[in-house]
């Protein structure tokens, strides 16, 4: 697939079909979310945009909708705000789908052997995998989280490897190129997978998009991918990717990538693997609010069919260093008052998915904490990154300790609880009782992720913190999904 760059991109020119406009009025969409109803797309509409027949956002029924939000959630999942004890580990940057929301993907060409430059990307061999899981596995992780791009040399196994070398021009057909080419050789997916399953610990990886990669130019369905996937270690699946599930943005944004239905056949693959999987949306870029629910709806319908999905994950578009942006076809994100009112209509709408999860990554640590009170109930992951494993100098900026948590969720007058990926086994955190370290990993003791020294150094590198925000690539937003 391919289709214009971002510099040809003209907003005035996308023409789309789904606009914001409804049969419905704001009042009664309200009402129908005040009895518990089960929303239509033209009442999220009404309450995403509070309400059709004005312009602009008006405060007074946005505060409407948030409350309405924040008690639904009271009611489904009560006062505990969770968190995960993860560490991401990405395998390569290597990417030629060309995503034009995507700031964090190098061209795969830089890649090979004889490729005369430097660049700042980076692939893993297994072993390398292995040794970042295996230090985080021993500091007390729970869960590995491994978004990659779309290497031309990943295979999901020798056999795949046959079949891609065996097309007429592997290259153009099948976006292959042999691992010889390379300067590292990732190896086929599932030695990443088991290089990356250390103990028990929660193996969280393969999007649908990795999925489709992983089965490119065969006849093997998503089922028979994420079963074999599943065999080498594999535990559920990020459902990042989705961007905006209407194939009229996806052809603007992400023309590269399987459409709508080729992502909802990979989640249905997941599930009927015996994988968990995960939910998410990339908002705040070309879309409009009809695209957002329709999105919502998609995702709901799916949950109907499957009820494999653990979380609804909102991922803010964050505009910076993105072709969207430097082509002018965006001139920014998400407001702050659509930013609440996105997690708080999916926390209305999504009556058949119990987590909504905020993130400090994409919001920052102020809003992220105003969203707790939108209808959001899960904060996303303590992001133990590899630099920290491997004491290697770099920012600790991505990172959130259980004592960060604690003391954010307990400022809102909320419960903390450490949870597995799953949400099946949780643990409320006593915030008399610290330090706090997790306890569900497979090494886990209570002992805080990272040692005394190492907190008091972190304080010194906090200042990196603010430069740690991210398109939503399918390598980078590891937001426990996510
Ligand atoms: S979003 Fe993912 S598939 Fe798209 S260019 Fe970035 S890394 Fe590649």
């Amino acid at each position: 697939m391919s289709g214009p760059s971002a510099a040809e991109l003209d907003p005035d020119d996308f023409g789309f079909e789904h606009v914001p406009e409804t049969d419905q009025s704001f009042e009664n969409a309200l009402a129908k979310a005040r009895d518990g109803v089960r929303l239509t797309v033209d009442d999220g509409v009404e309450l995403l945009t509070t309400g059709t027949d004005a312009d602009g956002i008006d405060q007074r029924r946005k505060e409407q909708v948030l409350e309405l939000a924040d008690r639904r959630r009271a009611e489904r999942v009560g006062e505990a705000v969770t968190f995960v004890a993860n560490v991401n580990n990405n395998v390569t940057t290597a990417c030629n789908t060309g995503c034009l929301f995507c700031n964090f993907k190098d061209t795969a060409h830089q890649f090979e052997a004889d490729h005369d430059g430097d660049h700042d990307g980076f692939t893993k061999t297994p072993a390398e995998s292995r040794d970042v899981v295996r230090a985080a596995v021993d500091r007390g992780v729970s869960e590995v989280t491994s978004v990659s791009g779309l290497h031309p040399a990943f295979a999901l196994t020798d056999e795949h490897h046959e079949i891609l070398r065996g097309h007429d021009d592997p290259a153009r057909d099948v976006n292959y190129k042999p691992p010889e080419r390379y300067a590292v050789d990732p190896g086929t997916y599932v030695e990443q997978m088991r290089a990356m399953s250390v103990d028990d610990v929660h193996l969280h990886s393969m999007t649908p998009e990795e999925a489709y990669h992983a089965r490119r130019g065969t006849d093997w369905s998503y089922r028979e991918v994420y079963e074999t996937l599943a065999d080498a270690g594999l535990d559920s699946a990020p459902g990042t990717a989705a961007e905006i599930l209407v194939d009229e943005v996806r052809d603007v944004i992400c023309p590269g990538k399987i459409d709508t239905a080729g992502w909802m056949d990979a989640i249905r693959g997941a599930v009927d693997a015996g994988l968990d999987v995960t939910s998410t949306m990339m908002y705040g870029h070309v879309e409009t609010e009809m695209h957002r629910v329709v999105h919502l709806k998609r995702i709901r319908d799916l949950q109907d069919e499957t009820g494999g999905i653990t979380e609804f994950v909102p991922l803010s578009f964050v505009h910076e260093r993105t072709p969207l942006f430097e082509h002018g076809v965006v001139d920014g994100g998400a407001s702050d008052d659509e930013d609440e009112l996105l997690i708080a209509v999916a926390r209305l709408f999504l009556d058949n998915v119990d987590n909504v999860q905020t993130s400090w990554v994409k919001y920052g640590d102020e809003k992220a904490l105003k969203t707790l009170s939108c209808g959001a109930n899960d904060f996303m992951g303590t992001i133990l990154s590899e630099e920290i494993t491997k004491r290697a100098g770099g920012s600790f900026g991505e990172f959130r300790s259980f004592d960060d948590y604690v003391e954010m969720v307990t400022s809102v007058g909320r419960v903390p609880v450490e949870r597995s990926t799953d949400y099946r086994t949780t643990r409320r955190i006593d915030p008399d009782d610290a330090p706090h370290g997790p306890t569900l990993g497979p090494r886990a003791d209570g002992t805080p992720l990272l040692g005394s020294d190492e907190r008091a150094e972190r304080v010194g590198d906090d200042t990196d913190r603010g430069d740690t925000d991210r398109g939503d690539t399918d390598r980078g937003d590891a937001t426990a999904d996510d």
